[in-house]
């Protein structure tokens, strides 16, 4: 399954990047604040100011917390989709079954941002035929009987059989 996955997808948020966030929120909530003590004066220059500090603060804020958290988004949806095609049978999924697999409509959006972004590698959309090609499929002994997958959702370890149907014994999540 690591096959297709990069070296940015990465599941939970580190200590380092919780301090940061909750320090640049805080920052953020400061900066912001400091627009309303002091005087309104309802000149050009001044609300322009304020205007300006509002918008940091909130550039601060959005800056500082929303890449770990689309981080995270990106790397939970690019662990599900490794696993589709880490349980492919064939060199090939179409949009279809993948659809399928992870639920929703849009997987070749999906699939592409993914691929654009960084989290995704060793596939290649095949548009026309509505279908992703594994380009590392034989790299690996793609077939193996059992393997070992780390749940989406709670993190926990499942032995599962590639292809087949199963869920996190831990949280009932689906996993394939
Ligand atoms: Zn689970």
């Amino acid at each position: 399954m690591e096959l297709y996955l990069t070296e940015k997808v990465r599941l939970g948020y580190r200590t380092g990047e919780l301090i940061r966030m909750a320090a640049f929120a805080l920052l953020g909530v400061i900066i912001a604040a400091s627009v309303f003590e002091v005087d309104l004066e309802f000149d050009l220059g001044s609300v322009l100011a304020e205007l300006f500090m509002l918008s940091m603060g909130v550039l601060c804020i959005w800056k500082g917390t929303l890449g770990p958290v689309r981080r995270q988004s990106a790397s939970r949806l690019a662990h599900r989709l490794a696993e589709c095609f880490f349980a492919s049978p064939e060199p090939e999924i179409s949009f279809d079954q993948l659809s399928r697999a992870i639920g929703g409509k849009n997987v070749e959006r999906k699939v592409r941002h993914m691929i654009q972004k960084g989290y995704l590698e060793n596939i290649s959309l095949d548009t026309p035929n509505k279908r992703i090609m594994l380009t590392a499929f034989n790299k690996v002994a793609q077939k193996e009987q059992y393997e070992t997958v780390t749940c989406p959702h709670c993190g926990g370890e499942n032995v599962i059989r590639p292809g087949w149907a199963s869920s996190c014994q831990y949280c009932g999540s689906k996993l394939i």
